[in-house]
C-alpha cells in the first residue's frame, strides 16, 4: 500500500511516500515559499535530487506540484496518482480530545480548527493542508497524527498548572506537550532495545532539535513532559525562552512592552539566540564557542545545564531511571553535548563510554558503558515513519470493515 506522509507548515509542504507495510521510502521531498511569487521544490527519489522553481501560490497549488512531481516520467514514481491509498497528515494540537491517531471526517476537522485556538501557528496551515491533500486525492483514506495524543496519558498532578482551577475549566489551560509523535517513536524503539525488560521500563526521552522537548515515559506511556499548553515551556530552545518566571513579563509590561513584543520575544528572540547575540543554530554556536564567544559559550552551557536538571527531575518523577534516549538534530549528532548533559551523573546511574558515544553512525546505538546502570541510547527519530504506520494501521481497518 502506498502511503503520502505530509507536513504542511505555513509556508511549505514536506512530503515522503512510502511503500507499506515495508516502510520503504519511495520519495521525499519539500515545496517551499507556497504563497511568493516562486516556489521551490526540492524531490529525492532512487538516490537522486532535483530542485526546481515552481508556481505554488496556495497549498492547493503546492500540492498539486507534490503530485504532479510524484507521477512526473523521469523523476516520478507512481504511475498514477490514485495509487496512493491513504495520506496520514501531522497536526500539532488535538486538544484533550484525540488520544491517538485518526481518521479524518468533518468532526475531526472542526475539531482541529478549534484547537486552532491553542496553536494559532500550526493548526492552521495543517488544516489547509490536510484540505488540499482532501481535494487532490478525494478517494484517498485521510488521517490526522497529532503531536498532542501520546502526552494524553499524563497524570492530572502533571498537567494542571498552579493556577485557579476554572482557568483550567473554564479555557482548558493545561500542559499538553508537543513532539508527541517522536517521544512515542524513540520510547518505543528504545523499549525493543532493551528486550523483555522494555515493556515496563523508565524511559526519559530527549527530544532535542531547533525545539526541545524532554519526555518522562512509564510503560510505554508518557507520564509528563517538558513543554506546556504551547511548545514555549521546558528547556531552553534555538528561539524559546523555556522556563521562566512569569513575573518577567509583568515586570517587563510594566516598563513598556506590549504582548505582542513579548510574544515574539520569547518565541523568536530568545533561547540559544537571544543569549548568545549570534545564533539559534547550535552548530554556529559551537563554532563561535571555540573561538572563544564567551556568549555563545554561556547560552550552550545553560542548554546542557537545563537539560540535565529535567533529566534529574522526571528521574525522581519516575521513581527509577532505565534508559535515557537522545534523539533530534542536536541529540543524535552531537557526542559533546551529549556528554556534557550527561557528566557527573553517576549518582543517578548515567556513565556515557566515550568511544560509543563518539562513533559516528547515523543509527541506534547504545552509548553508555557497561556499568552503567542507567541505559543511554541515541535513537534518530521517524516521525513520518510512525505517521505512515498509524495511517497504514487505520488503512487497514476501514478495508477490512
Ligand atoms: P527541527 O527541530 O527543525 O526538526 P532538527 O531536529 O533538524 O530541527 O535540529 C536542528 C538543530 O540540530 C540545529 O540547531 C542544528 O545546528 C543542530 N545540529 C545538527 N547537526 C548537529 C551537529 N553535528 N552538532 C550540533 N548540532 C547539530
Amino acid at each position: 500500500m502506498k502511503i503520502l506522509v505530509i507536513n504542511a507548515g505555513s509556508s511549505s509542504i514536506k512530503y515522503q511516500l512510502f511503500e507499506m507495510p515495508q516502510q520503504t521510502i519511495l520519495a521525499r521531498g519539500i515545496v517551499e515559499r507556497i504563497g511568493e511569487p516562486q516556489a521551490n521544490l526540492v524531490h529525492q527519489y532512487n538516490n537522486n535530487k532535483h530542485t526546481a522553481a515552481v508556481e505554488a501560490p496556495d497549498h492547493d497549488e503546492g500540492m498539486r506540484v507534490i503530485l504532479a512531481t510524484l507521477t512526473a516520467p523521469k523523476i516520478g514514481v507512481l504511475g498514477q496518482i490514485a495509487e496512493i491509498e491513504a495520506v496520514g497528515h501531522r497536526v500539532v494540537h488535538g486538544g484533550e480530545e484525540f488520544t491517538a491517531s485518526v481518521i479524518i471526517d468533518d468532526h475531526v476537522l472542526s475539531s482541529i480548527e478549534r484547537y486552532a485556538d491553542l496553536a494559532p501557528l500550526h493548526n492552521p496551515p495543517n488544516l489547509t493542508g490536510i484540505r488540499a491533500a482532501m481535494h487532490a486525492l478525494p478517494n484517498a483514506i485521510q488521517t490526522a497524527c497529532f503531536d498532542t495524543a501520546f502526552h494524553t496519558t499524563i497524570p492530572e498532578k502533571a498537567y494542571v498548572y498552579g493556577l485557579p482551577y476554572e482557568i483550567y475549566e473554564k479555557y482548558r489551560v493545561r500542559r499538553y506537550g508537543f513532539h508527541g509523535t517522536s517521544h512515542r517513536y524513540v520510547a518505543h524503539r528504545c523499549a525493543a532495545l532493551l528486550g523483555s525488560a522494555g515493556t515496563h521500563a523508565s524511559i526519559i526521552t530527549c527530544h532535542l532539535g531547533n525545539g526541545c522537548s524532554i519526555t518522562a515515559v512509564k510503560d510505554g506511556k508518557s507520564v509528563d513532559t517538558s513543554m506546556g499548553l504551547t511548545p514555549l515551556e521546558g528547556v531552553v530552545m534555538g528561539t524559546r525562552c523555556g522556563d521562566i518566571d512569569p513575573a518577567i513579563l509583568f515586570y517587563l509590561a510594566d516598563k513598556g512592552y506590549d504582548i505582542k513584543q513579548l510574544n515574539t520575544m520569547c518565541n523568536k528572540q530568545s533561547g540559544l539566540l537571544g543569549i548568545s547575540g549570534v545564533s539559534n543554530d547550535m552548530r554556529n554556536l559551537l563554532e563561535h564557542a571555540a573561538k572563544g564567544h564567551r556568549r555563545a559559550q554561556l547560552a550552550i552551557d545553560i542548554f546542557c545545564y537545563r537539560i540535565t536538571k529535567y533529566i534529574g527531575a522526571y528521574t525522581a518523577a519516575l521513581g527509577r531511571l532505565d534508559a535515557v534516549v537522545f534523539t533530534g538534530g542536536i541529540g543524535e549528532n552531537n557526542a559533546m553535548l551529549r556528554h556534557r548533559i550527561c557528566a557527573d551523573q553517576e549518582q543517578i546511574g548515567i556513565a556515557i563510554e566515550p568511544t560509543r558515544n563518539e562513533a559516528a553512525q547515523p543509527k541506534e546505538r547504545l552509548i553508555s558503558s557497561d556499568s552503567s546502570r542507567v541505559k543511554v541510547f541515541v535513537i534518530p527519530t521517524d516521525e513520518e515513519a510512525a505517521i505512515a504506520a498509524d495511517t497504514f494501521q487505520l488503512a487497514q481497518q476501514v478495508n477490512k470493515s
